[in-house]
């Protein structure tokens, strides 16, 4: 098993389905088992950040360093220049190799034609680049033909260091405080177990915890600790720590759903969906030497825009989007790809949603699955923005450079005219972009200060995509990393200092 497959409760505004729940259960958490697509959000995502939480430290210019030195933009597989595709200087030199897709169908070098045609949906030639709006070449940290994940470009490397071990198929159950410093308790010991009956073993810290278990499992954690809202700890019976309203509040994905349109004999990878035989040469060829349709993530090409007025703007400013869309040269839909016709599929995000959700315990048994809460389509705001979404799919989808290849929606999605059937189409058809975040945040009212230590304790802090205070308008692998990259320089100057 590499996912921890939870599920929500029961979704209200998605006609209480309860929806699936990704996470990697792997070294290298999410990152072993994302879809790879490399966006770090805005520059306005990150002043954003650096105005919630009064550190200037959050802002585009100062964390520049860390996305630089978390990734680097190579080539794609197939040898191809990328200057039309990518701005190399929006990239850094780190050890997540990132780069556009290695196989390139016809169907997105006319996304690229329509963009550079139009206007409205302007070609972006680096979403990356601090503007994220328009549309461009999907980034993906498949550099070398292979996923980068956290474990292979971090975590290998660092395999020998004699001050790293690492334990699998290991929980943390619980995190101990044993001593107080002037009447706040230190959280230095580590609570282990590796099933549910097993025995608990402690590990102290002698200098600080880092917990850094994801939007789940770290609220989860802090909970079965004795941080968090002290009424709900209360109804457990689990100790108060610390009384931390925030802990577990706050918790955002970005709902998205999928379109499958119908289109001409164009190239897609329908044929290999539809032929084993196929498939294999293509694994065999990537096997022997990572070239062919197989050094490609799933997506292509990239779309991000603003909604148009009289939608308010829940971004965080100018250069983030509300709303976007992922474009997959195949049939992305359900129940199966049917026998004949070709497709393109799309996968359309709500980026600044306003819906907001929650984790809290189910129970005081660690090995018990929280309670998972997004709040999905909660608010007017989010399904409304939804079917406009999929409105500007359309629009885009008739810009002229389709003319002839894009013949129109597949499926349900045919008969989905009015608003309210779109609106009944994306409640049907949700589900969450796996980008959990916001469930211990940052800044003002939040769990954790702004250089990630939580509150009301010592000795602990968090790295992970919990702390951001407002959902990245984009995808979240790499601003986790940026986190990351700024956490373990915050570390090192606390330790030089002594201050720990
Ligand atoms: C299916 C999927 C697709 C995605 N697609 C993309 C994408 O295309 N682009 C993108 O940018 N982002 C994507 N993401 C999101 C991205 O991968 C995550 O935002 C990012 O990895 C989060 O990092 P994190 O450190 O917060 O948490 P995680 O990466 O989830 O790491 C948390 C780690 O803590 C471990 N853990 C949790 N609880 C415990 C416990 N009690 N004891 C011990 N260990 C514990 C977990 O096993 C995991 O290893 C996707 C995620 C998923 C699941």
């Amino acid at each position: 098993m590499t996912n921890w497959n939870y599920t929500t409760v029961p979704q209200p505004g998605a006609l209480n389905q309860s929806l699936e729940v990704a996470r990697g259960f792997v070294l290298g958490g999410s990152s072993s088992i994302n879809t790879l697509n490399w966006y770090r959000a805005s520059n306005a995502f990150w002043d954003n950040l650096a105005r919630i939480t009064g550190d200037d430290g959050w802002s585009w210019n100062s964390v520049e360093e860390y996305y630089f030195k978390c990734s680097r933009l190579v080539t794609p597989q197939d040898g191809r220049s990328i200057t039309t595709e990518a701005n190399a200087s929006a990239h850094g030199d780190g050890p997540v190799k990132v780069t556009v897709n290695g196989f390139v169908f016809d169907i997105d070098t006319t996304f690229e034609e329509a963009a550079r045609n139009s206007s409205q949906f302007p070609y972006n030639l680096d979403y990356n680049s601090g503007n994220t709006l328009g549309i461009g070449w999907a980034q993906s940290s498949t550099g070398g033909g292979q996923r980068n994940s956290a474990a292979t470009a971090y975590l290998e490397p660092a395999l020998n260091r004699t001050n790293l071990d690492v334990l699998i198929n290991t929980r943390v159950t619980k995190l101990l405080s044993s001593s107080m410093n002037n009447g706040t308790p230190v959280i230095d010991v580590v609570q282990l177990a590796s099933d549910a009956n097993g025995p608990r073993i402690n590990v102290t810290a002698t200098k600080e915890v880092i917990l850094s278990a994801g939007a789940i499992g770290t609220p989860q954690i802090l909970l079965l600790s004795g941080i968090g809202p002290k009424a709900d700890l209360d109804a457990l019976n689990i100790d108060v720590v610390v009384d931390s309203p925030a802990v577990g509040l706050n918790l955002t994905d970005q709902p998205a759903t999928g379109v499958v349109y119908n289109v001409t004999s164009v190239q897609t990878f329908t044929d290999v969906q539809r032929n084993s035989t196929l498939a294999d040469q293509f694994m065999q060829q990537w096997t022997e030497n990572r070239t062919g349709l197989y050094v490609n993530y799933p997506g292509s090409i990239v779309g991000n825009f603003k909604l148009p007025s009289p939608f308010e703007d829940h971004s965080s400013g100018p250069g983030s989007a509300n709303i976007g869309f992922v474009t997959v040269d195949g049939f992305f839909g359900a129940p199966q790809i049917p026998d004949t016709g070709e497709f393109i599929s799309l996968l359309v995000p709500v980026l600044s949603p306003t819906s907001r959700g929650s984790v809290k315990l189910a129970s005081t048994d660690p090995f018990e699955s929280p309670l998972i809460d997004f709040g999905v389509y909660t608010t007017d705001y989010d399904i409304n923005a939804q079917v406009e979404a999929m409105k500007i799919i359309d629009e885009v989808l008739s810009l002229p450079q389709f003319d002839g290849i894009v013949l129109g929606p597949y499926g349900d999605l045919a008969d989905a005219k009015t608003d309210e059937q779109k609106a009944l189409y994306a409640k049907q058809t949700v589900g969450v972009y796996d980008h959990a975040s916001c469930s211990a945040s940052m800044g003002p009212g939040g769990v954790v200060d702004s250089t990630l230590k939580v509150k009301g304790v010592q000795g602990l802090r968090i790295v992970d995509a919990s702390v951001f205070p407002k959902i990245p308008e984009s995808n979240t692998q790499a601003p986790v990393y940026v986190v990351a990259e700024r956490a373990a320089d915050l570390i090192k100057a606390d330790y030089n200092s002594h201050s720990v």
